[in-house]
């Protein structure tokens, strides 16, 4: 891959030894892939581009690679046929090619990873017995690791604090804009540079939310979606914008007032809203607890937790994924009380609402479950984005589409820059997942080798 910067060097197979051989053609090599991007999705990419044989340089923004895998338990759905069937149907138009495709799930991530050395645990889906659900054990970091070693093996080089800032197609490829490094040139790049859900100005303006909503921040902030503008400028088209996944089981972090702290786990609690009626979303099967939340403009709702259910929840803030003390959080941004009438006068809501909660009639398991005696903690839930479903639109090859549909020579995308835009529509098993940013990056990968010189379409 040639590289032309203010000393005009250019680094060409040997990784990171740079060597001074000036641009005019000196270095004589191929230019190579570049991949924007260090999480999952990139990852994988560079891993298949450069097991075709191709020079391939990874750029990532930040000092660590992994992007948002690090954060998250990269839980991973495995589904039968028959939820294959479903969800496709969910998503449209059922599509034989994009069907086959998610069915490498299961052998194109977890079985490769395992491969690795990755193990796996199952773990119980309660919401849909047809989707099997595994966690890699050591969780998203893990499955970074292997795929870093992965990428090292390949001989993949890695450049971290290193910020793609813009693309530039030219005759015979696409120049590279990095800050630091200058330009590099490459046959083919693949954007990799995850979501918009931790960009909130973003988020609201696609969503068409004024600033009287509350918002709280549940992705990494560095998901802002400057991948996608960099492949729109370049002819790309960003699929139905207005699809971002809200949860509301959020509350805000008291350290970081911008983000949420996230309810990972912890199941006695129920939640009711400022008029005192059950909020039965909470964790709900269906998940959108979020558009619950917006469909009650202006309003509050709180799950109340006791001492017990404190000690069972788990919360994390978003980007430090450090635990946070879910006493601690309760007593900065929660209300506290010694017992129910207390709390429901605190709460301005009926004492019956917050007796309802141990337990309420008719409740379902899996939401509402009886609180003990003692105090009590509410801890108001907010509208707290997840991630962005939508990104640039790609064939099932990661090739960028224009707006009619045409392949954009060169350029591929994958991951969540891609998002929910990949043409299967389907719950669960897209690409804003840890396995589908690796699946469409495996995918992405491989692809760029259509440009490798000499075999060129
Ligand atoms: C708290 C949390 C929990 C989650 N839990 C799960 C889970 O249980 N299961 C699951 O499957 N998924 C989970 N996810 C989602 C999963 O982590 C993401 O879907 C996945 O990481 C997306 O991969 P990606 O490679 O597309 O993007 P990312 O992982 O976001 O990586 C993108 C990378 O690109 C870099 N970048 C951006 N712009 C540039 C640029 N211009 N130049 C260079 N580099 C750039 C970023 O710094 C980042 O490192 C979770 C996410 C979070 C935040």
């Amino acid at each position: 891959m040639r590289r032309s910067g203010p000393l005009r060097l250019c680094a060409v197979r040997w990784g990171w030894t740079i060597a001074a051989c000036g641009y005019l053609g000196g270095c004589g090599a191929d230019p190579g892939v570049v991949v924007i991007g260090g999480g999952p999705a990139g990852l994988a990419a560079a891993i298949e581009a450069a097991a075709t044989g191709q020079v391939v340089d990874l750029y990532e923004a930040r000092a660590t690679l992994g992007g948002s895998a690090l954060y998250g338990d990269a839980v991973t759905a495995i589904p039968s046929d028959a939820a294959l069937e479903r969800l496709d149907t969910l998503g449209g138009t059922p599509n034989a090619a994009r069907t086959r495709f998610v069915k490498q799930v299961k052998p194109d991530v977890v079985d490769w990873l395992g491969a690795m050395g990755q193990r796996w645990r199952e773990t119980p889906n309660l919401v849909e017995s047809d989707v099997q659900l595994v966690a890699p054990v050591g969780k998203g970091e893990s499955v970074v690791t292997f795929l870093i070693q992965a990428a090292k093996t390949a001989g993949v080089h890695l450049h971290t604090d290193t910020r793609v800032t813009g693309l530039e197609r030219t005759p015979d490829g696409i120049t590279v804009h990095t800050e630091p490094g200058g330009d590099a040139h490459a046959s083919a790049v693949v954007i990799a540079t995850g979501g918009y859900a931790g960009n909130l100005d973003r988020v609201r303006e696609r969503l068409g939310l004024d600033a009287s909503v509350p918002l709280l921040r549940g992705a990494t902030s560095f998901a802002d979606g400057n991948g996608i503008d960099l492949g729109v400028k370049a002819g790309g088209v960003e699929r139905l914008p207005g699809q971002v996944m809200l949860y509301a089981h959020g509350v805000p972090d008291p350290n970081n007032h911008d983000a949420a702290v996230m309810f990972v786990d912890g199941d006695r609690g129920y939640a009711l809203d400022t008029t005192g009626a059950a909020f039965n979303d909470i964790r709900s099967p269906r998940g959108d607890s979020g558009a619950a939340l917006l469909a009650r403009p202006g309003s509050v709702a709180w799950v109340i937790v006791d001492q017990r259910a404190i000690q069972e929840l788990q919360l994390w803030s978003v980007e430090l994924r450090a635990m946070v003390s879910a006493k601690t959080v309760a007593k900065e941004v929660g209300v506290h009380a010694g017992d129910v009438e207390t709390m429901a006068k605190r709460l301005h809501v009926p004492t019956e609402a917050v007796q309802a909660g141990r337990p309420a009639p008719g409740a379902r398991a899996d939401a509402l479950h009886p609180l003990g005696d003692g105090h009590l903690y509410a801890l108001p839930l907010r509208l707290t984005t997840a991630k962005s479903l939508t990104g640039l639109q790609i064939d099932l090859d990661g090739r960028l589409l224009d707006a009619r549909g045409t392949v954009i020579p060169r350029l591929y995308a994958a991951g969540e820059a891609a998002g929910f835009a990949h043409p299967w529509e389907a719950v669960h098993i897209d690409s804003t997942m840890v396995s589908g940013a690796i699946l469409t990056g495996r995918a992405a990968g491989k692809a760029t080798a259509e440009w490798r010189v000499g075999t060129e379409p």
